[in-house]
């Protein structure tokens, strides 16, 4: 539908600006979000039916002729990379920014990259081609008690070595576990992203207790056997896997285009988990 386009999500933490699929029309939409995709670090496809990556080439080619050196790190299903690189040497392309690819394999949770700030997981879901779901976790530093620096008073080089996980040695020798002298210094927040998917039981742990789950609800609660036959999920269906997940909140979306009026979608799922939203064009979640 016009004010409706396929999948494409930015995520963005801290320095980390990461692409989570990218349809056709994903570089107009950044535009008018403000958004540069040479911050982008890291593109994720969870499976190549045109909806989910039909915008990569423009994108990609956009950031070469746009001048980008910064690596860009992708991961998706293994063919990904050839359909790239053959799109590229037909052109007689050659991207100046490195390109770093790495093949999504298995079904299996897949630790996909992890720094200081996040870690990415993928995991299979269920639909008619290989197609994967991803998980968001914030990495949250520790802080030190304050009853730890008043009673021990450690030097500044001390205070770093706690903040990066070290034990403490007091002076009479004690050694004091990282745990019993710091804290989280928040709640660390999670994000999943599962689409293009069949009601699929075995999601739920991989996405168990996230703050945020986006999942796909193609069609409403009366078309459950079209769903499963087309592997993809109802309203209800998606709100039951939150449900089950105990997640903190639902973004329903990827609606088939027979539904011109969503409000049915959103109080089906409602009706399941209360805790829904609808993921329309251009908005925005704070986690
Ligand atoms: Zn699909
Ligand atoms: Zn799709």
């Amino acid at each position: 539908m016009r004010e409706r386009h396929a999948s494409s999500q930015y995520l963005h933490l801290g320095s980390r600006h990461i692409l989570i699929d990218c349809a056709e029309g994903t570089q107009l939409r950044l535009q008018e979000l403000k958004i540069s995709p040479m911050k982008l670090d890291t593109v994720l496809i969870s499976h190549l039916h045109g909806d989910h990556y039909y915008g990569l080439i423009g994108l990609i080619n956009s950031m070469h002729l746009n001048g980008r050196t910064n690596p860009l790190k992708m991961y998706g299903p293994p063919e990904l990379i050839n359909i790239l690189n053959l799109m590229l040497k037909a052109s007689d392309t050659h991207l100046r920014y490195p390109l770093n690819f790495t093949a999504l394999e298995n079904h299996e949770p897949q630790l996909l990259d992890a720094d200081n700030q996040l870690k990415i997981t993928a995991f299979g879901v269920k639909h008619r081609i290989p197609a994967w779901g991803f998980r968001f976790d914030e990495i949250v530093g520790r802080k030190i008690n304050q009853d730890f620096l008043t009673e021990h008073t450690p030097s500044h080089e001390a205070m770093q070595q706690i903040q990066l996980g070290k034990d403490f040695t007091a002076v009479d020798g004690e050694v004091l576990a990282n745990e019993t002298i710091t804290h989280q210094a928040h709640h660390p927040r999670s994000y999943a992203y599962c689409t293009d998917t069949a009601y699929h039981e075995t999601l739920v742990r991989h996405i168990f207790r996230a703050d945020l789950l986006y999942h796909e609800a193609t069609f409403g609660k009366d078309m459950a056997d079209f769903a499963e036959q087309t592997f993809h999920s109802t309203t209800v269906q998606a709100a039951e896997i939150a449900r089950q997940a105990e997640v903190g909140k639902l973004i329903i979306g990827h609606f088939s285009s027979r539904y011109k009026d969503t409000q049915i979608l959103l109080d089906e799922s409602r009706s399941v988990f209360t805790q829904t939203e609808l993921a329309l064009d251009n908005r925005k979640f704070l986690i």
